[in-house]
Formats: C-alpha cells, structure tokens, sequence
C-alpha cells in the first residue's frame, strides 16, 4: 500500500469511528421506568418515574419516600414525638418549637380556614377524637358530647410566634389530616425534580400529582374512582400535566351504626360528619396541598356553594359527585374530562 492510501484509508476510518461515537453520544437514551410502592401516611403511597438510568430512579424514589416518612413524622397526630403531637401535649400549658415545614403546614391551614369561612379547620381534634373514626373506639357521640367539643375549635386559639406553636386552650387538638398529605405529595414532587426527574407521578391514596407528560409527550390520565361503596372501578378519567388532583370522599373512611354510615369529614358547624348531597368532590390545582384542604372544604360546603366557590377561586377546578351520580364540573376543565362509566351523567 503506497503511503497515500494508506493515509487515506486511516483518515476513512477515523471519520467512521467519530461519526459512530458522535451518533452513540447524541442519541438520546429510551428513559427508564421505575416504580415503586410504600405504605406510608396510613395510606398506599406509590411512586412512578422515568428516569435516565434504574439506579438514578430508584435513587430519586428513595429520596422522596424519605420525605414523606418525615412529613409522617413530624405532622401526624399519632406519631410519639411528632411537632403536632408535641403542640396538643402542651396546649393550655407552653409553646413549642416545631419544623418550618410544619410552620408552613399549620399557616396554610389557618389560611384555608379564613377563604373557606371556617368551613377548612385544623383544630377539629376534639371532635375527630370524639368520633374516632377508624379507631377501636369509634361511636356516634352524644349531643352533649359534641357541643363539649365544639367549644375547642376556635382558630383564634392559636399562637405561632417565629417557630414556637401555642394553642391557648389546654382541651383543643390539632389535626393536620386534611392538609399535611397534600403537602407531603408536593415535597416528593420537589425532591423527584432536584433528581432530574421529568416524568412521573406521586400517588398517596388518592392525592395525585403528575410531573411533566408521559415521555411520549402524551399527558398522564388519571381516574377518578367510583364513589359507590364496594365499586372499584374509575368513572372519569381526566388528562393531567404538571398539576395535582386531589379527591375527598364519604366512602373509605366511616362506620355503621344502627343503619347510618358516618364518615371522617367533619362539618365544623354542627360537630357531625358532613351531610349534603356530595359523595366525592375532586380539586385540580397546581399545590397538592392546595388540592388537599380545598376537597375537604368543598366537601362541606356541599354542591351549590362548593361549586360557585371553585369557579371563583383562579387556576382551581373541580369535580363534584352527588349521591345522585351526577356528575358536576367547573368550566375551567369541562372539555377535559371524559366519563368512562356511563351510569354518572354530567349535570351542569
Ligand atoms: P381528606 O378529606 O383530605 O381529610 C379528611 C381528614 O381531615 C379527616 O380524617 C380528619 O383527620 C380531617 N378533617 C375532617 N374534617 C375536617 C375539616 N372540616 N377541616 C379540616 N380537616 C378535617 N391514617 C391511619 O390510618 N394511620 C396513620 O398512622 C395515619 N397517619 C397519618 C399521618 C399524616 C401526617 C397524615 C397526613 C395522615 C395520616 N393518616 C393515617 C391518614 C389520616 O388519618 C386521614 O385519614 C387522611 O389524611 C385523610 O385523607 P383523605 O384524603 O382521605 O381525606
Ligand atoms: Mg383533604
């Protein structure tokens, strides 16, 4: 070979072996799905991403997993050492210095009660005790019983000064169950994202939110569950990027006494488990917590009001179900949403 070709042959086999290196390292890599499953929150927590390699995902799970465990340790009620646990310990007696976030948690939560018109309360551990719905201890209090416990939900009885929590009224209790999951989905959320993480979703118990779109750029769809006792099946399926949907309902958590079913969402004004014609009220919004409190609230409001307030209330829609099957929903996602069992009608 004459020392030209050979110069050539050498300069072909270079731009080869660039070109295919160059094609390697461009080319985007298929993202990974990793999932996986906890329970967590006296709830099934369940973690979806994809993720550039299974090790990053499995990392970026764990690391997220691990955020909620600690908003269950620092919030929940029956958590030894828990802040809230600490603050109901000391109510009536001192002030207690607790994490920001739950600073943060409990601020929310007093904000929810003011738009809600106290229809969203924090403070409503008298009577959820009292009911103890769930617990070994679970009955249908009586009136005297309730109008007791009804005297200790006053928001005004709370003091946070910089981290110190006080509540002033030494019978009051403080119930983070209505708000602190949907601040818990949010902070997995965040700590998906520091890991690069672009798709995926979180899903505790039904506080739902979806990262980005699928990786085929086709957005997640969520089901919203039947709320019928006993169905399993989702009844509406709703499109969802970059938000949170959130559903609060009267058909996980109750008991039955002499034929009545009583559920776990509270009516602040009469002490006693919500009573409208509301079955399920879901909230899209862009916070889980936002989400959480707002379902809860809505919830009690019941149909009428519950509706008009989401329709004023900017970048909140909502679903609402009545025992009726009918199906309610704001103008912001009517488009949307699809029915996917036809016993539920769309009514508005
Ligand atoms: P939501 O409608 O979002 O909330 C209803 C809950 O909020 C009620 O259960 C009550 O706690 C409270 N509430 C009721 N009425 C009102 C009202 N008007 N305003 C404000 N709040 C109200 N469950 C277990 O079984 N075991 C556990 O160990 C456990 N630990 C938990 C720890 C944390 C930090 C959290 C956030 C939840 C925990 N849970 C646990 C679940 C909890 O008990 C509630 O059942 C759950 O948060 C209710 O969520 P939801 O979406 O079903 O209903
Ligand atoms: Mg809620």
């Amino acid at each position: 070979m004459s020392k030209f070709s050979y110069r050539v042959l050498l300069l072909a086999l270079l731009v080869l072996i660039t070109s295919l290196f160059s094609a390697c390292s461009t080319e985007p890599k298929e993202p990974v799905q990793v999932e996986d499953d906890q329970s967590i929150l006296g709830t099934f927590g369940q973690i979806r991403v994809f993720a550039a390699s299974e090790k990053k995902g499995i990392k970026a799970i764990e690391a997220a997993f691990k955020r909620i465990q600690y908003v269950e340790d620092t919030m929940s009620t029956s958590v030894n050492d828990s802040d809230v646990h600490q603050i109901n310990q000391a109510a009536g007696e001192a002030s207690v210095k607790v994490a920001p976030e739950t600073i943060k948690v409990i601020e929310a939560g007093i904000k929810y009660h003011q738009i809600t018109g106290g229809r969203f309360n924090i403070l409503l551990g008298s009577l959820i005790e009292l009911w103890g719905i769930g617990k070994p201890h679970q009955k249908v209090p009586t009136d005297v019983e309730i109008d007791e416990a009804r005297k200790h939900i006053d928001i005004q009885q709370i003091e946070i000064t910089n981290n110190k929590v006080h509540l002033k009224d030494s019978d009051m209790l403080m119930d983070l169950g209505g708000i602190a999951k949907g601040y818990a989905v949010d902070e997995a959320v965040k700590v998906l994202k520091d890991h690069g993480v672009k798709s995926g979703f979180v899903n505790m118990g039904g506080d739902v939110y979806a990262i980005g779109s699928k990786p085929d750029g086709s957005p997640w769809y969520i089901g919203v569950q039947n709320p019928i006792i006993g169905a399993n099946n989702s009844i509406i399926r709703v499109p969802l990027v970059d938000r949170s949907i959130v559903t609060s309902g009267d058909y996980e958590r109750y008991f039955v006494e002499n034929g009545e079913r009583y559920h776990h969402i509270i009516d602040p004004a009469t002490g006693k488990p919500s009573r409208k014609q509301l079955v399920s009220v879901t909230i899209l919004s862009d916070k889980g917590m936002d989400g959480d409190a707002l379902s809860t609230a809505v919830f009690v409001m019941g149909l009428e009001e519950g509706l008009a307030f989401i329709e004023a209330q900017e970048g909140i829609d909502a679903i609402l179900i009545t025992k009726d099957k009918e199906v309610y929903v704001t103008t912001g996602i009517k488009d949307q949403i699809e029915i996917i069992d036809n016993q539920f009608k769309i009514a508005n």
